[in-house]
C-alpha cells in the first residue's frame, strides 16, 4: 500500500461532482485534510491518498480526466531546506509531530507522512523556509 497527499483544484463546472464516492469505488481510502468549495466557484481539497500504486495512479487519471488540475505534495514542495536556520519555532506549533529537532544534531527533521497540512508552521517559521502549499494549487 502507498499513501500520498494530493493537492487538488475543480473548475468552477466540476464543484458538484461526486469525485470521492467515485475514488473510494476504485479501491482508495480517502482522508480529506482541506476543502473549500462553493457552487460555481474554483473548489481546493487536500486529501491524504491509501491504495495500491495502480490503484492511485488510476484514481489520478480519472481526476484528471474531470479537468481537475493535481500537485502531488512531497517533501520539497513544502520546507527550503537551504533557508532553515534551525531554530524550532516551528516543532512548536506542529500539532502531528510532523517537524521535530534532532536532539543530536539539533536540526529539524520533516516527516511528511504525518503532516496534516494544517498550516501553522507557514506562520511560525521567521526564515519563510516553509512555502505555503496552498499557493501551488491555482
Ligand atoms: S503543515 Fe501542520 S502538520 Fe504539517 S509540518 Fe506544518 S505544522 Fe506540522
Ligand atoms: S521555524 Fe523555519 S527556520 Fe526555524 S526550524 Fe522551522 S523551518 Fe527552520
Amino acid at each position: 500500500m502507498s499513501k500520498m497527499k494530493l493537492g487538488l483544484l475543480f473548475p468552477p463546472e466540476h464543484t458538484e461532482e461526486p469525485i470521492i464516492t467515485k475514488l473510494v469505488k476504485q479501491g482508495l481510502s480517502l482522508n480529506i485534510l482541506k476543502a473549500s468549495i462553493s457552487q460555481g466557484n474554483k473548489g481546493k481539497m487536500i486529501l491524504e491518498v491509501t491504495g495500491t500504486d495502480d490503484d492511485i495512479a488510476k484514481g489520478i487519471d480519472y481526476l484528471e480526466g474531470q479537468d481537475i488540475s493535481i500537485k502531488v505534495y512531497t517533501n520539497s514542495v513544502i520546507r527550503y531546506e537551504e533557508k532553515c536556520m534551525h531554530c524550532g519555532a516551528c516543532t512548536a506549533v506542529c500539532p502531528s509531530g510532523a517537524l521535530v529537532m534532532n536532539t543530536g544534531s539539533w536540526e529539524l527533521e520533516f516527516d511528511m507522512d504525518k503532516c496534516v497540512l494544517c498550516g501553522h508552521c507557514i506562520s511560525a517559521c521567521p526564515a519563510r523556509a516553509i512555502k505555503n502549499f496552498e499557493e501551488v494549487l491555482r
